[in-house]
């Protein structure tokens, strides 16, 4: 303890204290620029109550929002060479790396976790937007690899929740490589006859676009989601020609046929249970035969006169015999 810790921090510390305190309850939303509670935030799940903007949400929550009762195991993903081109543009991309792990507290873009959903084992990837824009590199790649891999050995469906500006260029060639990879692993899913299920977030471009976000069974995004392939400033200046209103945004992309669904973040846990249910009915084993035996003693809450008695059926057999035997002969 010394003069500068104990009376020229403190009082640093007032001035950016009281300024803190403001920003920690309330949050700005970045479409309409109101304040919006903290908590009501929470509630709303990152929706503004003022316009309904979808504020990008991180794996973390999502998963929480998904899983029964917000429950859910983390599915631990490989070790991948950490910078395999020695990059370096205006910082080293192993710098660049670091330093997105201290901010976030996770190694890479993608987090993988499995849990039920209404009860059916599901496993979700969902891609970080705040680590190096949810770009996908080796890492990422691998994790939704490891994430298609462990819905095969579990016989789940697999949702994916993309949230990425698209491949991370720093990893150059190896990057754009996990678009085929990615695509090989959901090909997989889909010849074992798993559901694949793909949430486009705000935004889902690039590289994400080209690869596994358009390969789902199921393609739903949220509204006013940006998804595209290269940026409308590029489309643009290559085309000259002006794009129309709301270009890219789910709702175009909905209307012009390239989604399925476009669902409110309040609505989508409840529309994923239902598209699970559905695509997995087929696969669900037949209950044995045992099991429909117990089903007799029900029978007198029938009324007696609508049981149909034993020589009723036998005279049904008779003619059932008795058709078939007339139906021969005309034949001939
Ligand atoms: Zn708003």
């Amino acid at each position: 303890m010394n003069w500068l810790t104990n009376k020229v921090l403190p009082k640093i510390n007032l001035f950016g204290g009281k300024k803190d305190t403001p920003e920690n309850l309330w949050e700005k939303c970045p479409a309409c620029n109101q304040m919006v509670f903290h908590r009501e935030l929470e509630e709303s799940q990152h929706v503004c109550p003022h316009c309904d903007h979808h504020m990008r949400i991180g794996p973390e929550k999502r998963f929480a929002s998904l899983f029964d009762d917000g429950a859910y195991t983390k599915i631990e993903l490989p070790e991948v060479p950490a910078d395999p081109l020695k990059f370096r543009d205006s910082k080293r991309y192993v710098d660049k790396l670091k330093e997105y792990r201290n901010k976030t507290g996770v190694r890479d873009a993608v987090a993988v976790a499995i849990g039920t959903m209404a009860g059916t084992k599901t496993v979700i990837a969902a891609q970080n937007f705040e680590f190096m824009g949810g770009s996908m590199g080796t890492a990422a790649g691998q994790a939704i690899i490891v994430a298609a891999d462990r819905a095969r050995a579990e016989n789940a469906a697999l949702i994916a929740i993309c949230a990425s500006g698209g491949m991370r260029m720093q990893e150059g060639i190896l990057s754009l490589m996990q678009m085929p990879r990615t695509t090989i692993a959901v090909q997989r899913l889909n010849e074992a006859g798993l559901p694949f299920i793909v949430v486009m977030t705000d935004p889902t471009t690039g590289g994400v676009t080209a690869s596994f976000a358009m390969l789902g069974d199921v393609s739903i995004a949220e509204p006013g989601a940006l998804i595209g392939f290269a940026g409308p400033r590029v489309i643009e200046q290559t085309i000259r020609e002006q794009l129309p209103e709301g270009f890219q945004r789910a709702e175009y992309l909905l209307e012009h046929g390239m989604l399925d669904m476009v669902v409110h973040r309040r609505d989508l846990r409840d529309t994923l249970i239902g598209v699970i249910d559905v695509l997995l009915t087929p696969y669900r084993p037949l209950q044995p035969c045992e099991a429909a035996e117990p089903a007799e003693p029900e029978q007198p809450d029938v009324p007696e006169f609508l049981i149909p008695s034993a020589p009723s059926v036998d005279g049904l057999d008779r003619d059932g015999e008795d058709g078939t035997a007339e139906d021969k002969p005309s034949e001939k």
